[in-house]
């Protein structure tokens, strides 16, 4: 630690370089509680300068760096084993607005929030929406392609991002912070560093799309007996909205009492026979003014709409506050998982059944974003809701996954692989994907100095 700070102090200001014990410890600690660190130096660089500096003396004289945005990420990708812990806090400017392009260009270190309300500010929308969105940042949302409430209208950040700035892994940059829609112009660079989960190089800006805001939205939430049903409403409304649906969220019965006891709130509807409740958000266009006509002559019943913002925004609460009153009802084993929508109710049925078959105690909380196939999908073991759960962990990953691959999903829709899901990445990519992953990570970074022991299996 006292050499590396020696080395690191002739280059940086000592407001780069943290020393607080106190906040050390809470970024060596990721968001669950499930991952502690332990790194030789926390370094928080105010420019793009200090971030090469360090990238080059890291590359000099090997020593890992692990990139950390707001430290929301669920599978320990932010978390050290050694060497530079690079918080990316203070670079957090908006370096440039533009409605006239419908883009934001901004430092990585911006929070998802400030980039909101920034596009906000000249009348334009940003559609990334995650429950984390006060603390995680731009740059680690792009570092694991983040998906959230909003991603069948506007996509996953893959599709949100016009433009990157890099410090590849030899302290060199690549900048290419272009407003442009459209650049057919060989093979698509950036690409490469969206999802790679700070294992390729330091994002340290982004050019991004901004949208119109839409002109008003409309709020429904409905009650379904089974996921068939809710499928059938998802296809319904997709097609009388022409496109205008901007989420649809599940909520089974279990996560929607657990969030409705920690607010002491009622049920939006209150029936006891549905098991599923979907929340789901329109961008108004004309023809949603004679939805609830048409859904009535459809057969679709349980379905009541918003009757203002405040009743909006209420519902919204409830599915926001899941992850929340989880961690407080107890501790559950979390799977990020999506599937084929068509392979959704199967998947959920058979699953279950196994569970139950060797944990007859099973609680399973599942919500997340059907719209586009994915799911929390959280075990939890009623006589076990503390710590003692993860004794089954692998048991329990086992018989979730296994299941998800049959019905053609993935373990890792939105979240990432981080240090948690390393060893099941060879079930979702072929070994030729892997074999190209690897060499394009021996390339860029022949030292392994990014994010060691991260993602690659
Ligand atoms: C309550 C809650 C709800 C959530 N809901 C969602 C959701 O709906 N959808 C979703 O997709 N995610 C969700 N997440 C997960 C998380 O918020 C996202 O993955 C987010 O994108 C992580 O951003 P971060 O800045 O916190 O990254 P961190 O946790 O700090 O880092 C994550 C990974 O990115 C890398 N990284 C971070 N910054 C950089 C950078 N500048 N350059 C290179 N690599 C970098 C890190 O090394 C690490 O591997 C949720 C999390 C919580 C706590």
């Amino acid at each position: 630690m006292k050499d590396l700070y020696l080395l690191f102090s002739n280059y940086l200001s000592s407001d780069e370089i943290i020393d607080d014990a106190t906040k050390i410890d809470s970024l060596l600690r990721d968001k669950r509680g499930r991952f502690y660190g332990r790194a030789d130096i926390v370094l928080q660089p105010s420019s793009v300068e200090s971030v090469k500096i360090i990238v080059k003396l890291c590359n000099q004289y090997a020593i890992s760096i692990t990139p950390q945005g707001g430290n929301t990420g669920l599978c320990g990708g932010a978390v050290p084993d050694g060497g530079v812990l690079l918080s990316m806090s203070r670079l957090n400017r908006i370096i440039k607005i533009s409605p006239d392009d419908n883009s934001i260009t901004v430092e990585a270190g911006a929070t998802l929030y400030q980039v909101q309300q920034a596009a906000l500010a000249v009348d334009r929308f940003f559609p990334l929406s995650l429950a984390s969105e006060g603390s995680c940042q731009i740059g680690g949302n792009i570092a694991c392609n983040a998906g959230g409430i909003n991603v069948l209208r506007y996509g996953t950040m893959r599709a949100l991002v016009l433009g990157l700035e890099v410090v590849l892994p030899d302290g060199s940059v690549v900048s290419h912070l272009s407003p442009l829609y459209k650049n057919t112009t060989g093979l698509d660079i950036q690409q490469l560093f969206i999802g790679s989960e700070g294992t390729l190089g330091v994002i340290t800006a982004a050019t991004l799309k901004l949208f119109n805001q839409p002109l008003e939205t409309q709020t429904l939430w409905a009650a379904c007996n089974n996921i068939e049903q809710c499928i059938e409403l998802f296809h319904f409304l997709q097609k009388q909205s022409s496109g205008s649906l901007k989420s649809f969220e599940l909520i089974g019965k279990n996560a929607l009492l657990i969030s409705l006891n920690d607010l002491q709130q009622k049920s939006p509807i209150e029936d006891d026979e549905n098991n599923w409740h979907i929340l789901c958000e329109l961008e108004k266009y004309i023809s949603i003014d004679s939805l609830p006509e048409s859904l009535y002559k459809n057969g679709f019943r349980n379905i009541i709409f918003a009757q203002n913002d405040t009743q909006s925004k209420q519902w919204w609460r409830l599915r926001e506050n899941i992850s929340e009153a989880q961690k407080r009802y107890g501790v559950s084993i979390k799977h990020d998982i999506a599937l084929p929508i068509g392979n959704l109710s199967d998947f959920i049925s058979e699953n279950s059944r196994h569970l139950q078959d060797l944990y007859p105690e099973i609680q399973l909380v599942v919500f997340g974003h059907l719209g586009d196939g994915s799911l929390h999908y959280n075990v939890f073991l009623q006589d076990m809701l503390d710590d003692r759960v993860y004794q089954h962990e692998d048991a329990i990953n086992q018989l979730v996954y296994q299941d998800v691959f049959v019905h053609q999903g993935t373990c890792a829709a939105e979240h990432g692989i981080g240090l948690l899901k390393r060893n099941w990445l060879g079930n979702m990519k072929t070994s030729q994907e892997l074999s190209l992953m690897c060499a394009i990570k021996q390339q860029l970074d022949p030292k392994n100095i990014m994010n060691p022991n991260k993602v690659y299996p």
